[in-house]
């Protein structure tokens, strides 16, 4: 921690330590359902669907890194154990049991949706709590989800093309 960089944040650092443990939990969730939906998957445009799942699990990956660096940075602690990701997560975990394409991209699409809506809403607290370093980190991570609600709609639309 440093502690003249924790100290411009002020009173709301707790509670802003508190939203980005949440966050925490809800990436490493959605890393491991792109990371095993990306291995299980089945259907058309495997390959293409299967590129993408992979490549949003290490953004999602990227993110947990970003969101427990300015946890520590804030003088907290990341969540340490695993048994902590389902109980503090906003978004929960989606199990994709059934494999087809359509229906993990519906799932994870869902994901990201609920992705967006809580980093806006965290944006809207942190713009109160004025910590514009947190402000700007989670600006970026919002703006991935909405690419990746983005680049997910677009691979349901082809395959639903498939005729
Ligand atoms: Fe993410
Ligand atoms: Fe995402
Ligand atoms: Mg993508």
């Amino acid at each position: 921690m440093g502690t003249f960089g924790r100290k411009i944040v002020g009173s709301g650092a707790d509670e802003i330590i508190k939203m980005l443990n949440k966050a925490l939990a809800d990436e490493w969730l959605a890393y491991y359902q792109y990371w095993v939906g990306a291995l299980v998957v089945k259907g058309p445009m495997r390959p293409e669907v299967q590129a993408e799942l992979s490549e949003h699990a290490n953004e999602e990956l990227g993110h947990a890194k970003m969101l427990a660096e300015r946890i520590i940075q804030l003088g907290g602690t990341p969540i340490l154990n695993p048994a902590e990701w389902m109980k503090n997560s906003n978004c929960g975990y989606d199990e994709p049991k059934d494999e087809h394409v359509l229906k993990v991209l519906e799932q994870n699409i869902k994901g990201e949706q609920c992705a967006i809506e809580t980093y806006s809403n965290m944006l809207k607290k942190i713009m109160v709590e004025k910590d514009p370093i947190t402000f700007h980190l989670v600006r970026k991570i919002l703006e991935d989800e909405v690419k990746h609600e983005h680049d997910l709609q677009d691979l349901e639309q082809d395959i639903k093309m498939i005729k």
